[in-house]
């Protein structure tokens, strides 16, 4: 059952770090500082204290407050095993196919190399949340900063194969251009067209859009939907392979 309270913590511009705690064992967890002091602020409103780091992938963003978090509370630092060199005080490297309890709640680790080389993610399947960094983003998906359109699509397959009713936390508050470039590419996209409106109402109201489901994903966030017949007609690419059709839409938002 979903054991999991989980928090959003604003941070910079546009991050969301996410605050997850189980109360069996008290276990609390930041899904990627970008900065300590916005956690330390949440944590002492809720009365929690921190045991754990979870790390997507060592960019300053989700890693910033590592140090000074670990230094305050002496909590665990978790991370991607091939990213180990790359972040701050780690503790613990996990791998594709590994799991990590956070008291009685347990993760799943997903390697999704794309965004970066060893980016990770995790999985609570009990408490249905995703904790994706930025690869995945509401209606969007992360630049190929590190790795290639191959490795990012292959890192999407493993997001389709998560129920729809999946949480979707990602990393950052992109959700209303993600709507606008998914809008070039499936115009005619009437669940996209009524997500984007409903963001744009959302947005008017500074209403955090994170997290969503996966399956609205499914139906609106172009790059998971690069293997449909719609998508690839939408884009005159008819036939093509998936994986050429994520990397043409990639291409696209990269210059939108
Ligand atoms: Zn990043
Ligand atoms: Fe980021």
């Amino acid at each position: 059952m979903a054991k999991l309270q989980i928090h959003r913590i604003p941070a910079r511009t546009d991050n969301y770090l996410w605050l997850a705690h189980e109360p069996d064992s008290g276990a609390t967890t930041v899904v990627d500082p970008a900065d300590a002091q916005p956690v330390i602020d949440k944590l002492e409103a809720l009365g929690l204290k921190l045991t754990h780091i979870l790390n997507t992938h060592h960019h300053g963003d989700h890693t910033g407050g590592n140090l000074e978090l670990k230094e305050k509370y002496g909590c665990t630092v978790v991370g991607s095993a091939a990213d180990a060199h790359r972040i701050p005080g780690i503790d613990v490297q996990v791998a594709d196919g590994d799991t990590y309890d956070l008291g009685t709640e347990r993760a799943q680790v997903f390697d999704v190399t794309g965004h970066t080389l060893g980016h990770i993610m995790y999985w609570f399947a009990d408490s249905r949340a995703l904790f994706c960094g930025d690869t995945l983003f509401a209606m969007g998906c992360g630049r190929l900063s590190e790795g290639t359109a191959d490795q990012m699509w292959k890192a999407l397959s493993k997001f389709r194969a998560l129920p729809d009713d999946t949480q979707v936390y990602c990393a950052h508050e992109y959700t209303q251009t993600n709507a606008r470039f998914a809008l070039t590419i499936e115009p005619d996209n009437a669940a996209l067209q009524a997500r984007a409106a409903e963001v744009d109402r959302m947005r008017a109201e500074d209403i955090a859009t994170v997290p969503s489901l996966l399956g609205e994903e499914r139906a609106t966030n172009p790059f998971l939907r690069a293997g449909e017949p719609e998508l690839m007609a939408a884009i005159g690419m008819t036939g093509a392979a998936p994986v050429e059709v994520f990397a043409e839409t990639r291409r696209r938002k990269d210059k939108f």
